[in-house]
Order: structure tokens, then C-alpha cells, then sequence
């Protein structure tokens, strides 16, 4: 279906004056107005051809173009022809306004964007981290700001709509191709998008509708909580814009080491130094737990290396406040470095005494020892 030229839609010659193209015009405006056609439809179908090939020619420039270009003028979009100008190509238009407009995501209006999420390492202490804690952190981020409630605008003064965008947030930019209308939308690079202009600025955050500022929270540790937990504040991330929704805050718990505690989950180990004399003939031991000192019981002949087990004394389970994990104590035999010489002789009298017994086991060890260098 190809477009009659206008010329011949208003009957006229291609030199016509402006003059007899609004004769032409007005003599098939009252043939073929609707009023006078009721239910005609091909009679609407012609009123409107008419109305659109004399919206061209009695337009100066319109009509420059149309001369030019003919029906695809590639200035324009469409002849200012907002009622369903170009039939034969509008079709193809819709297409292009999907594939090359918002279906490319490439300017819908953008809506206030939610705020930012934030992310906060908290180094807590090992015990800390076994009990929880609340502790107040110092968190750098964008607020909404006071003055303006976020609008931007300094109080008592208005909000315009945006005159480039007209409020929308999104520009167009019309190409005509051989296929059709190729429409382009992008954020409205005066408004960013809002569709909005301040015409005077709020003094406090100069137009943004948000300020920087450094924001106390407390951050509440439960029990349990081990390096990387994260713990999620809601809402307590930056600032959403013009009244969207705040991000969280994220507080990333990083656990200090602990001078004598170790710990793997619920499990807390240490090493607790004993002397060999202590290690041959066993002792109660008073071993430091989270919750205090706890009586430990070696028996005689324990060996470097033994590990005992004090239950229940370990690291609270997570979110759970009751169940908790062990401690495991490694016992470490300390050897004796200054001796006086009278120790010396005493354990050198020691060493005779015990004689063939002690030879033997060191014998069966050593040769426990090379069997293992052997690879046997
Ligand atoms: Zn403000
Ligand atoms: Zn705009």
C-alpha cells in the first residue's frame, strides 16, 4: 500500500501558492468532513489523507522536505504527523521503537533508584565473638537530606518540570530509516531523568536532596559469630533518592586472634605447658576457659602432646544459646633448660635408676623411627 502524494491528495499543481493550497484544502474539507459523511468510511479514510497532505504543504519547511525527501523525510519524525502518519512504514515503526528503544533498555523514565548497600568490617574481640556484644560503629554514608526532606529544592521555593523532557525523564530521538521510524529513548541528560528542575537549589545539600555525613549506629553481635558472618543492618545503607528506599548496611565480623584460645567453629583449643615431673607423676592442672579457670586432672605418665577435653566449654552455637562446643586442651611437656649442676647429678642418678626400662622403650621408638624413614 503505497502513500499518494499530496499534491495530487489536494488536487493541486506542484507550484501551487500557499494560497490555493488553503482553497484546495477547504473545498475537500467541507466535501468530505465527517459530519457531512456519516458512516462513510471511506469518506473518513480521504478527510484524513487530506488533513494530513495539508498539514504538510501549508507548513513552509514541511513542504521544503517533502519536495526534497518525498514521504521519508530523514529530518523528521514523520511530518509532525502525530495521526497515524505513514500507514505503509508505521508498522515497522513499532518494531524499531521496541528493538531500538526500550527493548535495548535504553531509557525508560528511571524511577528513584534504592539506595546503595553498604559493607563494614567490625574487628571484635575472641571473647566478644563468644558472648556477643552491641557496639556503636561509625558508618560514612549519604542521608537524605534534612532541610529539603530530599526534594533538592531549598524549602518554600517549587519544583519545576523539567522543560527539555517534559517531566518524562526520557528524550527520544527519532531517526527515519528506509524500514521505518527508528526511536531512540535515553535518560534526559538535563534532568538526569527525574523530569524534574530546581529552580533554587537547597543550600544544605546544594540540589542533591541528600548529604554525606558520618552516622553512629549500633550493631548488635549476637553469640557464636565467627570471621566473615555478616550481619545485615535493613535500611541503614545509603540513601535512596527522592524518597526511595534506603540500602542495608552489611557489617562484615572479623574475629582478633586470641593469645591463648584457638578455635575452629564451637571448638576452642590450647596448649598448657606442664614439666616433666609433672607429666611422669599426673597433677591437677588449672587450665583458663572462656568462662573462667576449670580444674583439669592429667594422669601420671601423660605424654607431650596428650589432649584432654573440658565439655561444654567451648564457643556458644550460633543463633542457637544453648549448645555449645568443648575446649580441648593439649598438654605440652616443658624441658628443663637451666639446671644447676646439682639437678644435673640428680638427674643423671634418675637416668641410672631407671635403667634397662627406659633404654627399651627409647629402643623400640627409634626403631619405630627408621622403620617410618624406610617408608616400611
Ligand atoms: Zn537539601
Ligand atoms: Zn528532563
Amino acid at each position: 500500500m503505497s502513500k499518494r502524494d499530496y499534491y495530487e491528495v489536494l488536487g493541486v499543481d506542484r507550484s501551487a501558492s500557499p494560497d490555493e493550497i488553503k482553497k484546495a484544502y477547504r473545498s475537500l474539507a467541507r466535501q468530505l468532513h465527517p459530519d457531512v459523511n456519516k458512516d462513510d468510511h471511506a469518506a473518513e479514510e480521504k478527510f484524513k489523507e487530506v488533513q494530513e497532505a495539508y498539514e504538510v504543504l501549508s507548513d513552509q519547511n514541511k513542504r521544503a522536505n517533502y519536495d526534497r525527501f518525498g514521504h521519508q523525510d530523514p529530518t523528521q519524525g514523520g511530518f509532525g504527523g502525530q495521526g497515524g502518519f505513514g500507514a505503509d512504514f508505521g508498522g515497522f515503526g513499532d518494531i524499531f521503537d521496541m528493538f531500538f528503544g526500550g527493548g535495548m533498555g535504553g531509557g525508560r523514565q528511571r524511577g528513584p533508584q534504592r539506595g546503595a548497600d553498604l559493607e563494614y568490617t567490625l574487628a571484635i574481640d575472641f571473647k566478644d565473638a563468644a558472648f556477643g556484644l552491641t557496639k556503636e560503629v561509625e558508618i560514612p554514608r549519604t542521608e537524605t537530606c534534612d532541610t529539603c526532606s530530599g526534594s533538592g529544592a531549598k524549602p518554600g521555593t517549587k519544583v519545576e518540570t523539567c522543560s527539555v523532557c517534559k517531566g518524562s525523564g526520557v528524550q527520544e530521538f527519532v531517526t527515519n530509516t528506509p524500514l521505518g521510524r527508528m526511536v531512540n529513548r535515553r535518560t534526559c541528560s538535563t534532568c538526569q531523568g527525574t523530569g524534574k528542575r530546581i529552580a533554587t537549589p537547597c543550600s544544605t545539600c546544594r540540589g542533591a536532596g541528600t548529604v554525606r555525613r558520618r552516622r553512629k549506629i549500633e550493631v548488635k553481635v549476637p553469640p557464636g559469630v565467627d570471621t566473615g558472618n555478616r550481619l545485615r543492618i535493613n535500611g541503614a545503607g545509603e540513601a535512596g533518592e527522592r524518597g526511595a528506599p534506603s540500602g542495608d548496611l552489611f557489617i562484615v565480623l572479623r574475629v582478633n586472634k586470641h593469645d591463648f584460645f584457638r578455635r575452629e567453629g564451637t571448638e576452642v583449643y590450647c596448649d598448657v605447658p606442664i614439666s616433666f615431673v609433672q607429666a611422669a607423676l599426673g597433677d591437677e592442672l588449672t587450665v583458663p576457659t572462656l568462662y573462667g579457670r576449670e580444674n583439669l586432672r592429667i594422669p601420671e605418665g601423660t605424654q607431650t602432646g596428650a589432649v584432654f577435653h573440658l565439655r561444654g566449654k567451648g564457643i556458644p552455637k550460633l543463633g542457637n544459646g544453648v549448645a555449645k562446643g568443648d575446649q580441648h586442651v593439649r598438654v605440652v611437656v616443658q624441658t628443663p633448660t637451666k639446671l644447676t649442676d646439682r639437678q644435673k647429678e640428680m638427674l643423671r642418678e634418675f637416668s641410672k635408676d631407671l635403667g634397662e626400662e627406659s633404654h627399651e622403650a627409647s629402643k623400640s621408638f627409634f626403631d619405630r623411627m627408621k622403620s617410618a624413614f624406610r617408608g616400611e
